[in-house]
């Protein structure tokens, strides 16, 4: 008998009819979820690939760091099995190479090679009928998406169901609402520049993680503008709550 697609189940599970509002959410990523899997199948079999080996293709293009097959694993929150069989028809099919890890010669990091950075290129691109279905939401309406997905993707996250994302909302060079009543009211000392909901990214290249994740998070949601620690102030040192602190442009979290 044929598989289910586990995906179309949870459509059929949680359809229209479904009681809650959360429920109806599910739905409707499931929707999405399930265009995506299978816009995914078909621009990688295009390509001779498995979505698997397009995704490792673009992590280890995307990351900053020499990546072994372990990190690709906790990337993908797949088993090492599963990423080194697909990690060896990589290999196989001339797009990556392993080599001995310089700073610990017992590991193996892999490194694309110029035809495998070819393919990355083309795996890190969203299926177009989804990013068409995006642009065509008003800017708004996107910005608040986008922001909701932020906030169910940190708290997946907590549960240990994603791998940890590189998201700005954990960042520390983020300094959310920094601008109060403008159009892109937070910061971003990264690239020294205002950004706003529709800006915020969920796996950015350039993020560090945050002395106090949590903390930035509260500030993000609350609404006002990240307390700089003060000598003095507070007790624990920290300025009054709500207080806008002068920024300077160089500092982080
Ligand atoms: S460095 Fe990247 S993750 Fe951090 S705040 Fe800037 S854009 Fe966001």
């Amino acid at each position: 008998m044929p598989r289910r697609d586990p995906i179309q189940d949870i459509v059929d599970r949680t359809g229209e009819s479904a009681g809650s509002d959360a429920a109806r959410v599910v739905a409707g990523l499931a929707k999405v979820a399930l265009v995506f899997r299978h816009a995914q199948w078909a621009a990688s079999g295009e390509r001779g690939l498995t979505p698997t080996q397009s995704q490792i293709l673009a992590i280890i293009a995307g990351s900053r760091e020499l990546v072994g097959v372990k990190a690709v694993a906790r990337h993908m929150a797949i088993t090492v099995g599963t990423a080194s069989e697909a990690v060896g028809a990589l290999v196989d099919k001339g797009l990556v190479t392993k080599r001995a890890d310089q700073s610990d010669g017992r590991a193996v990091v892999l490194t694309l090679t110029a035809r495998g950075t070819r393919e990355a290129a083309r795996a890190a691109a969203w299926p177009s009928a989804m990013v068409e279905a995006a642009e065509a939401m008003p800017e708004g309406e996107r910005a608040l998406l986008l922001r909701g997905l932020v906030g169910m993707v940190r708290t997946m996250q907590a549960c240990g169901m994603v791998p940890t994302a590189r998201m700005c909302v954990e960042c520390r060079y983020f300094r959310p609402n920094e601008h109060p009543g403008k159009a892109k009211p937070h910061h971003c000392r990264f690239i020294r520049a205002p950004i706003g909901d529709a800006d915020l990214r969920l796996d950015c290249a350039d993020m560090e993680r945050a002395e106090e994740p949590e903390r930035l998070w509260e500030v993000f949601v609350r609404g006002a503008p990240l307390e700089r620690e003060t000598p003095g102030q507070g007790g624990a040192g920290r300025a009054g709550p709500g207080r806008v602190i002068p920024r300077p442009e160089d500092e982080s979290v």
